[in-house]
């Protein structure tokens, strides 16, 4: 449990590319920006900022130049390895739900089509002579 007083806290709801939605609850306004994901936008708090290019910047350190397709923010910066391997798995983990939608996407168009065939042959649409 929290020790902070139940009154200082908001909660933001959050549409993910997979259409799930989530609350993000947090118990102060100050942003910790080393606990913050490098996947939010400083400007608009969206959750789709990518890398356009990073770079080893020491043993522990990378240099990331990051880009906001919301809003069209650029920033970047060194951060340490353990904050990029977060952000690493943020963006892996969007891929898999793209991949997933793709995948139900797909299914919906193919089945669609099978109606729209399986109908024009109960109709009588589709003829020999259209092969
Ligand atoms: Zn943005």
């Amino acid at each position: 449990m929290s020790n902070q007083p139940p009154d200082q806290h908001s909660v933001r709801r959050i549409v993910l590319p997979s259409g799930r939605k989530i609350d993000v609850i947090r118990f102060t306004d100050d942003v910790d920006e080393e606990l913050s994901g490098l996947d939010v936008c400083p400007e608009c708090e969206c959750q789709l900022v990518q890398p356009t290019s990073w770079a080893q910047a020491g043993p522990s350190q990378w240099h990331l130049a990051l880009y906001c397709p919301n809003c069209q923010w650029t920033g970047g910066g060194n951060f340490d390895q353990g904050r990029v391997e977060r952000f690493e798995d943020t963006l892996e983990n969007g891929v898999q739900d793209i991949l997933r939608d793709l995948k139900q996407l797909t299914y919906a168009n193919m089945t669609a089509e099978i109606e729209r065939f399986v109908e024009a042959l109960r109709s009588d649409l589709i003829l020999p002579e259209d092969f």
